[in-house]
């Protein structure tokens, strides 16, 4: 008898703690597109190793198939109303709510997280459904626009789905990622060709059953798994638009592929994000605040803070608040609220936050908490890790570590803090700690992030649907979220009809008259205000 998430007993089955119900996986794998011959890999739980499931292995040629059947339901589609194109993501969001159970099961186990971690891309992914269902309409419809001679030029923009877009996601927000970004470029009218990280691919695809079951047409959206170099490129030589998210060495890849094409691209990627904590501000709300930033999902969150600038003022006492509860962190596997951080998710990862620590270690760096595996927890647990003394010959000083490892560092003003955090080549996101909440809005707009916390660590401006969010300098190129959010996905179009008298000069009036008489006409637009 499986449980109701649809995990299997690990009362009877000791290695199925984090094993997936057969059926459920089966049923799922159906959905990804993949010829009859297809080769397989079987993903394994972060916290165990255990296998999760056997995933089939897409080819390009699977990718064409599935690009032309989504792009054959998806001219139906465009044609419907846009009322009753976001009709169906109300319905998501509410059905990703009630299902929660399995959607926190299935991303605990493939992605290793803790499930507080986990129901932030529950919450994500209705706050979007939400979001867009209820403001297509203002993003999307007609719009009159100021026509080149007033009255007898009547301007309009419209907006044109683009067709099918590919979305190309990681694995670190397995349902976010995966699905939020198909929310706006279904609402718009596009069919989508998804290649989720093939380690998180179950949790995408349950997402998509309820897709399904909240209205959004069966084959609308097609699913294609494998090695990025491969099928992801195949994604990109089969879409009209692009939307990935990944790395910045990744990002730059896919852009070049997508200029040969000429096709539009939005790229969120990689990020060395800083924490600033100002001399006013209150130390145990910011701690707080800063493990959350720090260690969510176990530091694999593109958005968390991996570098903390403390003022000279506050530095010691905030250090006291902020090591004593990450040394209270508690690590574990537990499909329930009852630990705080979970695993890391691969080998490779693991490699490389061992890598990062052990570079700094060796060159002086010192470790103020932390710095170990824990694989007496599971094999890819590490401690959450907090470094004093990096410089800039280490190498977490400026790459993405994008794992449990912060960087501490003391400034002595303001503008100081400023000039850190715009350190090196990215720019996703900052948060600022300050009791003066005017002083955190100045100090924001000189921060070269695209987006910036003001007393939290990520999820306010993550969470603020309707502004955009995304990354500048080597952090990405476009926008989700907010307009910019979904006109990504569409081409806009003018059309204008012109009245009465046109732009060429009458034959009875002559060129040299009828310039004269536009220049009069100019002179009196600009006086009468005419934008
Ligand atoms: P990655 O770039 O290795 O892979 C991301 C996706 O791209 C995967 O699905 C992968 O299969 C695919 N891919 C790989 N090579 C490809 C190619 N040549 N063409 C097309 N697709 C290809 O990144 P990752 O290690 O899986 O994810 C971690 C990175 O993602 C970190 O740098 C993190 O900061 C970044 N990230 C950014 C955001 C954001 O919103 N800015 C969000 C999450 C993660």
């Amino acid at each position: 008898m499986l449980p109701p998430t649809g995990l299997a007993d690990p009362e009877t089955d000791p290695t199925a703690t984090y094993a997936v119900d057969p059926a459920l996986a089966r049923r799922l794998v159906g959905r990804v597109v993949a010829g009859p011959r297809h080769r397989s890999v079987t993903t394994r739980a972060p916290f165990t190793a255990a296998p999760i499931a056997v995933l089939p292995v897409s080819t390009p040629a699977d990718v064409r198939v599935a690009a032309a059947a989504a792009r054959a339901v998806g001219r139906e589609w465009a044609t419907r109303p846009l009322a009753a194109r976001a009709r169906p993501f109300l319905a998501l969001h509410d059905l990703v709510l009630d299902h929660q159970g399995e959607l926190l099961d299935l991303i605990q186990i493939e992605a290793g997280k803790a499930r507080a971690h986990a129901f932030e891309e529950v919450a994500d992914v209705a706050i979007v459904a939400r979001h867009y269902a209820r403001r297509a309409r203002a993003y999307l419809r007609p719009r009159r626009r100021q026509g080149a001679l007033p009255v007898l030029s009547s301007a309009h923009e419209l907006r044109h789905p683009k067709g099918v877009v590919g979305i190309i996601a990681p694995w670190n927000y397995p349902l976010t990622l995966a699905v939020s970004d198909a929310i706006p470029a279904l609402i718009a009218g596009n069919a989508v060709v998804l290649k989720p990280d093939t380690q998180t691919a179950l949790t995408a695809l349950r997402a998509l059953e309820l897709f399904t079951k909240a209205g959004v047409p069966e084959g609308l959206v097609q699913v294609v798994l494998g090695e990025g170099p491969v099928v992801g490129a195949a994604v990109v030589d089969n879409a009209d638009y692009v939307c990935f998210t990944g790395s910045t060495a990744t990002g730059r890849v896919v852009a070049e592929q997508a200029a040969r094409r000429l096709i539009g691209v939005s790229l969120e990627l990689g990020a060395k994000n800083a924490l600033y904590v100002a001399g006013d501000a209150d130390l145990d709300r910011a701690a707080e605040g800063a493990v959350r930033a720090c260690f969510s999902s176990a530091g694999q969150l593109c958005v968390s803070a991996e570098r903390i600038l403390l003022h000279h003022d506050i530095a010691d006492a905030f250090l006291d608040r902020f090591l004593g509860r990450v040394r209270g962190i508690r690590l574990g596997g537990a499909l329930d609220y009852s630990v705080d951080c979970g695993s890391l998710v691969s080998k490779q990862q693991l490699d490389v936050v061992t890598a990062h620590v052990m570079d700094a270690r060796s060159k002086g760096a010192r470790v103020l908490t932390g710095g170990r595996p824990r694989p007496d927890i599971g094999p890819l647990f590490y401690e959450p890790t907090v470094l004093d003394g990096v410089h800039p010959g280490m190498t977490c000083y400026a790459e993405e570590t994008f794992g449990p490892v912060v960087s501490v560092y003391r400034v002595g003003s303001d503008d100081e803090a400023v000039e850190r955090a715009n350190e090196g080549d990215y720019g996703l996101n900052a948060s600022i700690w300050t009791r003066d909440v005017a002083r955190g809005r100045r100090l924001a707009m000189r921060i070269r992030a695209g987006t910036v916390n003001v007393n939290e660590g990520y999820a306010a401006a993550w969470g603020s649907v309707g502004a955009p969010m995304g990354g500048m300098r080597h952090s990405g190129l476009g926008r989700r979220h907010g307009g910019e959010g979904i006109w990504r996905f569409t081409d806009a179009q003018n059309v204008t009809v012109q009245r009465l008298i046109g732009f060429g000069a009458p034959s009875a009036v002559g060129a040299e008259r009828w310039a004269g008489a536009l220049t009069l006409a100019l002179r009196a637009m600009r006086r009468a205000g005419v934008r």
